[in-house]
């Protein structure tokens, strides 16, 4: 059956409200929609979790910068109802740009330092977005948990971190990425990959493993780690990578040495399309174990 879809402040509140009356409580996992199976083991997480699931369909315009790729960032509604309903969400809430960020919106969150490096680095302002986003959702919604995945690592960590720093009354779960039988882990930016990239995009997770190997065989200096990876990368042909980097799990700088727990985060452009991917290789307590 296909979960009621709303798309005003109010109609999600009522509902939300109307659910905890009940005794239920209540579950959100915020995504931008074009649902695949990543999202729908999210939906499933917070089946298990909560009496009463919200999936938030939102493409979050302040996360993406000028020349990036809102425009054309896929929109599905119709078969991410489907997806929703057959995960087991009780309700849609996909608003309008112009109910999320009426005009006069003047307030931002901003987790400094974690989104400095990876992703923050080359994508100014994206980190500031999602919080910001993920923030007005939990008002909204006054979910009693979240639902986040840990393919995209330094968001859930940003987020956790957020929730801790400001108090919010919410439980952050950080589920573990789902991946095609290949490796390549699922993203909606996927559909987007040539046959050919698409062919090439499993090296990805493949030259992490290898990291993960190395560390494992004793490898130490990060530096080395790091070069050898950004090298296994940049061999897969038309590949450019965004950064390859191995960094504190906890607060995602740069480490000289191997000895606390650490993540290869990567971000890779196959033709235009960028993927990103990560791995724990060193014990790592901010996420569930893949
Ligand atoms: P998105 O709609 O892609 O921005 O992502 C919405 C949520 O789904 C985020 O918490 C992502 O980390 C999560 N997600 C995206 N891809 C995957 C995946 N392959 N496995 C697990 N979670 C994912």
């Amino acid at each position: 059956m296909l979960p009621p879809t709303v798309t005003t402040i109010a109609e999600v509140r009522r509902a939300g409200a109307a659910a905890r009356a009940l005794g239920k409580s209540v579950g959100l996992v915020p995504t931008m929609g074009a649902l695949h199976e990543g999202h729908a083991a999210l939906v499933r997480a917070a089946r298990r979790r909560s009496g009463f699931v919200v999936v938030s369909i939102f493409v979050n315009p302040t996360q993406f910068g000028p020349k990036e790729d809102f425009a054309k960032y896929p929109r599905t509604l119709e078969a991410d109802q489907k997806v929703c309903g057959d995960a087991g969400a009780d309700l849609i809430f996909a608003p309008a740009v112009e109910a999320m960020y009426p005009e006069n919106s003047f307030t931002f969150v901003d987790v400094s330092t974690l989104g400095d490096h990876l992703c923050g680095a080359t994508r100014p302002g994206h980190f500031r977005g999602v919080c910001t986003v993920v923030l007005k959702l939990f008002n909204i919604v006054r979910p009693d948990a979240a639902h986040f995945g840990s393919k995209d690592y330094q968001q859930a960590r940003i987020i956790v971190q957020m929730v801790r720093d400001l108090n919010v009354p919410v439980e952050v779960c950080v589920e573990p990425t789902v991946r095609e039988p290949d490796g390549l882990a699922l993203s909606s930016r996927n559909r987007y990959l040539s046959a050919e990239d698409r062919a090439l995009a499993p090296r990805i997770q493949a030259a992490l493993r290898t990291t993960r190997a190395r560390a494992v065989a004793g490898e130490v200096d990060a530096a080395r780690l790091e070069s050898a990876l950004h090298a296994e990368l940049s061999a897969i042909p038309g590949a450019r990578v965004d950064y390859a980097r191995v960094v504190d799990a906890e607060t995602l700088q740069p480490l000289t040495r191997l000895g606390r727990p650490a993540v290869a985060a990567v971000a890779v452009f196959l033709g235009t399309t960028r993927l990103i991917d990560n791995l724990p290789i060193a014990e790592c307590g901010v996420r569930n174990a893949e």
